[in-house]
């Protein structure tokens, strides 16, 4: 699928064929959050077909096995999800930030570890590389990252997690090459990526402004991937620990400027943190679909149990909180589109999106009863994967301190 190729026509595109979709139907001229362009909605029905077909039958095998089946690596490839907003020229589908939310959106509902394993590699990976890269570097990694291999992005370390900027691991330029010396923990994707975005300090008598991004190769001498954890949820994501023992790379593999690899994270997290909403808005979705059918067929009391008061006001709410969450990430997205500031609203989705896909887990349970208590239905899947929102790409007492902070700026000018 290619969308509208060059970024500032596409932006101008976008909108305006938004505003005549939303003229068409007498809405005025202000588009709704949820109209979809053409290309958005086109994308939106290819990814729910694909996760239906080829994803759904696969789930409950993959999070057993704790990993991907390769079918299922070869569709998301094959249509064009890993390299969404990557240029036509290069590989990619050439599509906007909204249709990479779409994606993640649709495919948690079905599967939120394959959610992840897009989401990252397009929000953190792509993007970095998209918007960093120099000519050539995107040239010889862009390609492979649309069609061929998944990225990591290596920032957390034992001792850095919420501190992510007192990391350890260190650069020592030596020549025309840099010497990585380390431990990532937790890095998604690495059991199978071809490339790591690492970052180590350079500088270290400089603080925070020495941290600068590299580009790794997965056979690179030195680097070595552990064996995956064995996680609550998201089980078929693979999630390892990384070695940097004398890792030797060309200088030219920097990413971006000298120094400024901790600009690059927390721009990039920022960003990211929509992909994130995206997934767990998809899978409060998932799970609220598997479960409304239950209760309009399952009988108590001689009544269906959807029927009752109480039951109705309960799933009036939690609907009520995924819109509600759909329209703070849609708009979060539409937002960076934009090019306006969109921080406080990315942390508000992440935080508001995961805590609402935690309460929604929690009822569809409660509502299905025993039976959602069992492996044979998806409801306790979900409840496992919902977890990880509320503590990657930051946790939610990050997400509400970045919100308080933003909160005390707009105050205090
Ligand atoms: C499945 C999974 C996949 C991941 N994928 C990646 C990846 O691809 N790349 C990557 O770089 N990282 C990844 N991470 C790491 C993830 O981003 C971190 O786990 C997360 O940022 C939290 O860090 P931590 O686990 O060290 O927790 P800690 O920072 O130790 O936090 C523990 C608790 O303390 C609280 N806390 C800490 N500091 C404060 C504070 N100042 N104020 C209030 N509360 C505070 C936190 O909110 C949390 O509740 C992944 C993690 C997991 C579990």
């Amino acid at each position: 699928m290619n969308c509208l190729k060059k970024l500032p026509m596409r932006l101008i595109a976008n909108a305006v064929q938004r505003q005549q979709q939303c003229m068409s139907t007498g809405a005025g001229s202000m588009p709704p959050l949820t109209f979809l362009t053409d290309d958005e909605k086109m994308m939106k029905e290819t990814v729910a077909k694909l996760a239906q077909e080829q994803i759904a039958p696969l789930v409950k095998k993959m999070d057993e096995e704790h990993k991907f089946d390769p079918s299922v690596v070869k569709a998301v490839f094959e249509n064009g999800l890993m390299g969404i907003e990557i240029d036509s020229e290069l590989g990619g589908s050439g599509c906007n930030f909204l249709t990479t939310i779409l994606t993640v959106e649709e495919l948690s509902k079905v599967d939120p570890a394959v959610a992840a394993f897009v989401d990252i590699h397009n929000t953190l990976v792509n993007s970095l590389m998209i918007k960093v890269a120099s000519k050539a570097q995107k040239e010889k990694y862009l390609p492979k990252l649309a069609q061929e291999y998944a990225g990591s992005f290596a920032l957390t370390e034992p001792g850095a997690g919420s501190d992510a900027f007192s990391l350890k691991t260190v650069a020592k330029k030596d020549g025309d090459h840099y010497v990585i010396n380390g431990t990532k923990m937790w890095i998604s994707n690495s059991d199978v990526a071809g490339v790591f975005l690492v970052f180590a300090n350079a500088k270290p008598e400089a603080g925070y402004r020495g941290i600068t991004t590299f580009i790794v190769d997965r056979d690179t001498p030195g680097l070595v991937v552990n064996k995956p954890e064995d996680k609550l949820g998201i089980r078929a994501s693979g999630t390892c620990m990384i070695n940097f023992d004398n890792v030797r790379i060309p200088a030219e593999n920097l990413l971006g400027e000298f120094g400024h690899g901790y600009k690059y994270a927390a721009g990039f997290l920022n960003e990211g943190r929509i992909g994130i909403s995206a997934q767990m808005l998809g899978l409060a979705q998932g799970c609220f679909d598997a479960t409304i059918p239950y209760l309009l067929e399952r009988k108590q009391f001689g009544s269906e149990i959807f029927n009752f008061q109480s039951m109705q006001h309960q799933i009036a709410t939690v609907a009520t909180e995924i819109e509600a969450a759909r329209l703070l990430t849609y708009n979060a997205a539409r937002l960076v589109e934009a090019g306006a500031p969109f921080h406080k609203e990315a942390a508000m989705a992440k935080y508001y999106a995961s805590e609402v896909a935690q309460r929604a887990t929690i009822k569809c349970i409660d509502w299905m009863g025993g039976v959602g208590f069992t492996r044979d239905f998806p409801q306790e899947k979900f409840y496992r994967d919902v977890k990880i929102g509320a503590i990657y790409e930051g946790t939610t007492n990050m997400q509400l301190s970045t919100i308080a902070k933003q909160i005390k700026k707009d105050y205090s000018s």
